[in-house]
Parts: C-alpha cells; structure tokens; sequence
C-alpha cells in the first residue's frame, strides 16, 4: 500500500486547474499521489464563453485538453462526474466508479450553479452560459430561430433575444450578440431592426457596483449597436414564449432566454453538509471548509468577505486563479511536513469587461480604460492567464490577437 498523502482535486476550471499545475510544478515524483477529477477531458475558458454563446468565436478555441496541460506521471486524471462528497469519511463518489475515492486532502473546486432568485420557470425555460455545451447550444438555437423567421414571419418572437441580468457576463453577451448581429440578420434574410436584443435588469443599474462612468459608456456603446435595457425592472417569471416583467407583470414574447443573473455555490458542497452561506462555503485564511481542515474550497463555490467593504468578492476567475496558486503551495508544505501555512490575501488587480469586438471597459489600478484601450487589456489578461496554464504555445494556439 502506498503510504504516499492522497490529494484529490475536484473539477478542473480555474481553481482546480491551477492548483493541479502548481502541484505538479512544485512536488518532485512519489512525494505524494495527485489525482484529478473532472466530467470532461478539457479545462474551458469560462471568461470567453460569452462569444462563442453569440457565435463569434469557434468554441473549440475557449477549451483546452487536460492532457496537454497536465503530466501524467505526476497528476493522474480521471474523467468522470463527481456525485457525493463525504468529507466525515474522506471519501468522494464518482458517476462511473463502484469504489469511492479516498484522500487525505481534498480540494474542491466545481465552480457554481445559476442562482436563479425564486424566478418562476426559470430553469425550465432559460438558457445559461456556463459551459462549452451550454454555449454551444444557445449559439446553435439562436441560428435555428432566425432560420425560421423567414417562415413564420408574423413571429416577431423568433428574432427577440432576452438576457436577464446586466451584471458582467450579461454584459459581455449581450456586446458579442450586437456585434454579430448585422451578419447573422444578412445570413438569414432579416431586416436588422426587426432583431431584438433586450437586456433585463432587476437592479437600479447596469453592471452593479462598477465605476458609474464606465456604465454609462458602456450602456452608451451598446445601445448604439442596438441593445434595448430594462433596468431596475425584476424579471417575474420565465415561460416557455418569453417573460414576465415588472410590477405590471408585462409579457415580453421571446423565443430565446439566456439567464446571466448571478451564480451560487456547486449544489454539491451544501449537499455534501459543509456549512454554506447562498449555496457557497466562507473559507477561513487558508481556503479550508469550517470543521473539516484537510478540505479546501476554491472559486466560486467558496466565499471570502471583503474587510474594507463588509461584503463578500465577487465569484471571479482572478480570485480562483489566485487561491489555485496559494493552495498548492500550502498543500506541498502539508505534504512535505514543512511548518507554517501562508494566508490567502485575495489582491484585486482590477476588471475588464468586453463589449464586443474591439469595444470594452475597465478598470486596472485606479486607471479606467475605455473602448479599444479596455478590448486589448482584456485579451492582454487573457493571454497572461493562457501562457501561465500552458506556456507560449498554448497562448499562441488559443489567443485571441
Ligand atoms: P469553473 O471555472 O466553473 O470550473 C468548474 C469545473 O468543475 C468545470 O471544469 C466543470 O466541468 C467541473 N465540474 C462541475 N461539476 C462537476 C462534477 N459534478 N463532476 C466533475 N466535474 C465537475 N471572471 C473574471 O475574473 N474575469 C472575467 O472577465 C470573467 N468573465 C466571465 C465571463 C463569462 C461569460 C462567465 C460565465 C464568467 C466570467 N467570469 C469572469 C467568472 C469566472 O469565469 C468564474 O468565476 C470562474 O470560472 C470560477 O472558476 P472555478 O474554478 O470556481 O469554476
């Protein structure tokens, strides 16, 4: 029986992957057994999800095969669905495997669940960004709906797109969506003003909490291209032809709803019993669930409050990339026996948003960045994100230049 320390990393997206790396970066072989789960053999790029969902970026480019970022004489993967966490028996259930796994440290990482506020029908009936099938499928339904507006021309339905929530992924969306829309209009014969983009929003503004000049350039840029807002306007109910909206309960006919509200924790850490706040688990200093300190939550099934504001920061791949990277570290001085664990200080480096091609905004330090200024940083983030996982070949292979 091998006497190596088992840990066991649960879901490769930000948080999971970059742990994985640095893990193998910094543990020689046969200092301890590192195994991976994940439900498919790629790791995606959930911050360029919004494009593909629209159609303007092939999905292949936003995925990345585990295989080519990961050793597999020091991590072994295994693809499958995690189902049950036991965290009192240190054990984890997979889909296909009769015998649980066992570890000695566990680092989860499943990343969220849409939060969809008691929405009525939302689940039933919306579309969400969240993963390469998902986007895969509002691109594909989107194309099928215009498709058939030439048929059934009184369904002015067919060619209303709505997203609820104008938060930042709803805002990245609905910036790709304009911005492809004059070309997919031309390929299926559609007048550009019958189309419809209608950006729903239960709070007072667009994008909460960002700087108000950036909104307002950014709501500027967007309805130049043709977006419609509703803001401070509730979604009510979502039903198979479109939405109930506001306090009049006014029924906006649309064959496509994505929903971009607000994710929660992974479903699968509340039903795992650890302790959770909205469906997500407050770590302490060093990303450990309360009560279990051999288990580690990273990204956006954990929770860490901002002591300057009192609230918690916002699920981010900045914040998962950065906890990937303090947890390796912490779980080679684990392994190695070595003393002190270092404490994880989330450093916000700032945030960009895109707003379509060659259009976005920002903020990075105390620098607002606007326009084409913002679209470059953007793709600058994501280059360094790409080189950091899998090196200039990687970056080259699947950056957008
Ligand atoms: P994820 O990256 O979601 O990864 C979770 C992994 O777990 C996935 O690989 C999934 O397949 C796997 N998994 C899930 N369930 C199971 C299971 N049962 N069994 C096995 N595997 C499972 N953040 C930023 O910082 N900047 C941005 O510009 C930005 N833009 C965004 C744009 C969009 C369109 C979206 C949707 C999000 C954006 N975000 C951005 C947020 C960011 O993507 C997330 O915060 C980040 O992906 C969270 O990382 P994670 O590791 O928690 O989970």
């Amino acid at each position: 029986m091998s006497q190596l320390k088992k840990i066991l990393i649960l879901g490769a997206g930000y948080g999971g992957i970059v742990t994985a790396i640095n893990l193998q970066k910094q543990l020689g072989f046969n200092e301890a057994e590192v195994t991976l789960v994940n439900i498919n053999d790629y790791h995606y790029i959930t911050t360029h999800l919004h494009a593909p969902a629209a159609g303007t970026f092939p999905h292949d480019k936003t995925r990345v095969k585990i295989d080519d970022l990961l050793d597999g004489n020091k991590v072994n993967f295994i693809q499958d669905a995690v189902t049950k966490i036991r965290p009192d028996d240190q054990l984890v259930e997979l889909k296909n495997r009769e015998e649980p796994l066992a570890y000695d440290y566990l680092v989860v990482g499943l990343g969220s669940a849409p939060a969809t506020f008691g929405i009525e029908g939302l689940l039933e009936n919306s579309m969400v960004i969240r993963n390469i099938n998902s986007v895969r499928m509002i691109r594909t339904h989107i194309e099928y709906m215009f498709s058939r507006y030439r048929n059934e021309p009184d369904r002015d339905d067919l060619v209303t797109i709505v997203v609820g929530g104008a938060g930042f992924t709803g805002i990245e969306f609905v910036g790709e969506l304009a911005y492809r829309m004059p070309e997919l209009c031309k390929e299926y014969d559609i007048p550009r003003e019958k189309a419809r983009i209608i950006n729903i929003e239960a709070a007072p503004t667009a994008l909460p909490g960002f700087d108000k000049e950036l909104v307002e350039y950014a709501m500027e840029t967007l309805e130049r291209r043709g977006v419609e807002f509703m803001i401070g306007t509730p979604i009510k109910a979502c039903q198979e032809d479109g939405v109930v909206v506001g306090d009049d309960e006014e029924k906006i006919k649309a064959a496509t709803v994505v929903w971009t509200g607000g994710v929660t924790g992974n479903p699968l850490v509340a039903d795992a019993g650890f302790e959770v706040n909205r469906g997500r688990v407050q770590v302490d200093e060093y990303l450990r669930a309360p009560n279990y300190d051999n288990v580690f939550i990273v990204g956006d099934s954990s929770l860490i409050f901002n002591e300057e504001t009192g609230r918690p920061f916002p699920p981010t791949a900045q914040m998962a990339t950065q906890q990937g990277i303090n947890l390796a570290k912490n779980l080679v001085t684990l392994v190695r026996d070595g003393g002190a664990l270092t404490t994880f200080k989330y450093e916000p480096k700032g945030t960009v948003a895109s707003l379509g091609k060659g259009e976005g905004i920002g903020v990075v330090g105390k620098k607002k960045l606007f326009g084409w200024q913002a679209a470059q940083m953007k793709k600058i983030i994501d280059l360094r994100y790409l080189y950091m996982i899998g090196g200039i070949s990687l970056a080259m292979k699947k950056g957008q230049f």
